[in-house]
């Protein structure tokens, strides 16, 4: 068995992460599928998280890619979760184009299992505090939401961000499932959104299959496709269209040294007196970017100009 679940795991891990967008019952319910393996095995990775931290940093950026094909063009958002567990916040950036990057405040946090047997999110996260939405969507000022969290498992959270902040009632699922040597053997998720018009009989049909529909990583672990996946919750989904997902840092060498210089001279001029070199992090994707003493000199020149 455990040797299935790493052949499993190797499987799923080469899998390029997909996310499907489709529509039902005559366009007044839309659907979001995502698989997101890949995706949070590499944060995991680049992050170190252990597997409760993986799980729901997973869980976020998975939520965050969803919401990001909710958007066009050159629009992005954040999300940002300060929840007042262990893990600290919890950081993730998507856009249209599929692209998403996160991270969490401490990624060495593992608790033992929760009542049901399974990585006790909640706990790492915290059960009070804030999910907070930002959306660029090119205009002047950003789009921001904000609901308390509700549970700390995080697809409540969204679910509830859904229905107050953005009016719209959405059934979210959220899953990381992690394997014994802490990499990710599945993860994704789905989102259900109703749009008006719907009839009692028409909710209470999704509100039942979303019943019992089995979690997200066991489908997903299963080798169930997105569109089934959504098909067992919306028989009659047609599905739109669907893109690749990938882990990108928009962070660059041109971005860190345009950071140093703003930095200002003084500070520039301390730096390389007291360390004569510098090591810049990037948090999203720990990417480390040096600077020796020379290279600090013509960004303090830089800076004076
Ligand atoms: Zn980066």
């Amino acid at each position: 068995m455990k040797q299935l679940r790493r052949l499993k795991s190797l499987e799923n891990n080469h899998k390029q992460d997909r996310l499907i967008r489709g529509t039902a019952m005559e366009g007044r319910v839309r659907a979001f599928a995502v698989q997101t393996t890949a995706l949070v095995e590499e944060l995991r990775r680049r992050h170190d998280t252990f597997p409760t931290a993986t799980a729901a940093m997973g869980r976020t950026a998975t939520a965050a890619a969803m919401m990001g094909a909710m958007l066009k063009g050159e629009e992005k958002l954040t999300v940002q979760i300060k929840g007042n567990g262990p893990i600290g916040q919890i950081v993730a950036d998507a856009n249209a184009k599929g692209e998403v990057r996160g991270y969490v405040h401490n990624p060495h946090v593992h608790l033992p299992s929760n009542s049901k047997g399974k990585l006790d999110v909640a706990g790492a996260v915290g059960t009070e505090g804030f999910l907070h939405i930002t959306k660029d969507l090119g205009l002047k000022e950003p789009y921001r939401g904000s609901v308390p969290i509700i549970s700390g498992e995080l697809a409540e959270d969204f679910t509830y961000y859904f229905a107050t902040s953005e009016q719209t009632p959405s059934a979210v699922g959220l899953g990381v499932l992690v394997d014994q040597d802490s990499s990710v053997i599945v993860a994704g998720g789905f989102i259900v959104q109703l749009l008006p018009g719907l009839s009692d009989d028409e909710i209470s049909a999704i509100e039942t299959s979303l019943g019992e529909l089995s979690p997200v990583t066991t489908l997903l672990e299963q080798g169930m496709e997105l569109e089934e996946l959504l098909r067992q919750v919306l028989p009659d989904v047609r599905i739109m269209d669907g893109m690749d997902i990938h882990f990108r840092c928009e962070c660059s060498r041109e971005r860190v040294e345009k950071t140093l210089i703003s930095l200002g001279q003084s500070e520039m001029e301390q730096l390389i007196e007291e360390d004569g070199k510098a090591e810049v992090v990037c948090q999203f994707c720990n990417e480390a970017y040096q600077f020796d003493r020379e290279q600090l000199e013509s960004i303090l020149e830089q800076a004076k100009s």
